[in-house]
């Protein structure tokens, strides 16, 4: 159909219309060369400057200081957990973990593989909360401190970032990198894959302070080593050039509009409407996590009650996809529902659905 989709999916997520539409004009010809840009040189002037485009939005619009890199792999976010574990963890051997859902859960796992990983507090049976930092373990010896910033499946999303004394902070922020403001100079390194917020999947951004560089594990290959990637400034090998190409024109996107405020005011308006229509359905829609830590991003929950009814979550699915809103069905470790409202997505996307919502609570309780 040419009705174009209410996307929510979690990833690969919504990308903004417009950046389609002029990636579908040159992709044929890519400036008039007569070639798309997909068939060209990682070393041509064309993609040169796409590479060095893209460093330098994400440097302006992310206001990173001069003493960060700013690097494009590839591997995913999978491939990143085991990267910074191989490029950090031989400063002493240990590393610190926050473990406030599946993703940082796997990216313990990972690092368990290059060192001894310290949980810095005991994982939960179910997520949903973040202990008080007063509670934690921190080990004052550890190579660096890990914390997952939004936890795309669970919907945790820090409301702070952690005070470790000193010990350099490394954060995993793939689904919410460019929809708030945030401080770069209190982190070691800042990742994020780019298929949710700004682009295709196929690039990983990562951001990493100078002085953590050069400490790589002899073992670490050489695709994933920090230093080697930024000393070849991201055309070491092969880039996914379509993924850069196109990340570049979301961040031109994003600089059209307003930037990272425009971004972090946009996400604000959109929860909170999702979450206010969650808080007055009187527990017929539920969100099971902790207030301070509901993610602006990923909002999961529950419709029948605060357990969940199935038959009902279905019914709320093929209402959902009659009015050509897709991808809502939640992640299958968690169930119900969860929406995900990257930076594509429109506050009138938003509104749609909780018109959807208002109208099957009064059909279904
Ligand atoms: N971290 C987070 C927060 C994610 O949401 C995801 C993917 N959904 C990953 C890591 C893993 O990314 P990939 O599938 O690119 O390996």
């Amino acid at each position: 159909s040419s009705q174009s989709a209410l996307n929510f999916g979690a990833g690969p997520a919504k990308l903004p219309r417009e950046v389609l539409t002029e990636v579908q004009s040159e992709l044929l010809s890519y400036q008039n060369s007569g070639m798309s840009l997909m068939e060209m040189s990682h070393r041509s002037k064309e993609y040169s400057k796409i590479n060095k485009s893209a460093q330098d939005l994400i440097r302006e619009l992310l206001n990173v200081p001069d003493n960060y890199r700013i690097l494009f792999i590839q591997g995913g976010g999978l491939g990143a957990f085991a990267a910074v574990a191989m490029n950090f963890m031989g400063a002493t051997g240990t590393a610190d973990y926050a473990v406030t859902g599946t993703w940082s859960s796997k990216a313990a796992k990972e690092a368990e593989k290059y060192g001894s990983v310290n949980l810095v507090f005991p994982k939960a049976d179910k997520p949903g909360k973040i202990p008080d930092q007063s509670t934690w373990t921190l080990n004052p010896n550890a190579s660096y401190f890990y914390y997952c910033d939004n936890e795309t499946v669970d919907g945790v999303e820090f409301p702070y970032i952690p005070d470790t004394n000193g010990v350099p902070i490394v954060t995993d922020m793939s689904s919410n990198i460019m929809t708030r403001k945030f401080d770069v100079s209190k982190f070691g390194c800042i990742f994020g894959g780019a298929q949710k917020n700004i682009g295709p999947a196929g690039a990983v951004v990562v951001i990493v302070r100078e002085d953590l560089l050069g400490k790589a594990m002899k073992i670490c290959p050489t695709v994933f080593n920090f230093t080697q990637v930024s000393k070849e400034n991201s055309v070491l090998n092969t880039p996914s050039t379509f993924s850069v190409y196109v990340m570049e024109k979301v961040l031109q996107w994003i600089k059209r509009n307003d930037g990272i405020e425009g971004m972090e005011k946009q996400s604000q308006r959109k929860s909170g409407v999702l979450y206010e229509t969650i808080a007055n359905s009187n527990t017929f829609y539920s969100c099971p996590i902790d207030q301070n830590c509901q993610s602006r991003i990923n909002i999961p929950f529950r419709v029948g009650g605060p357990q969940g009814n199935e038959d009902l979550e279905e019914k709320f699915l093929q209402e959902a996809e009659k009015r050509y809103m897709y991808q809502l069905k939640g992640h299958r470790s968690v169930g119900g529902i969860r929406a995900s409202l990257y930076n594509a997505t429109s506050y009138e996307d938003v509104v749609l659905l909780v018109r959807l919502m208002n109208e099957f609570q009064i059909q279904h309780q």
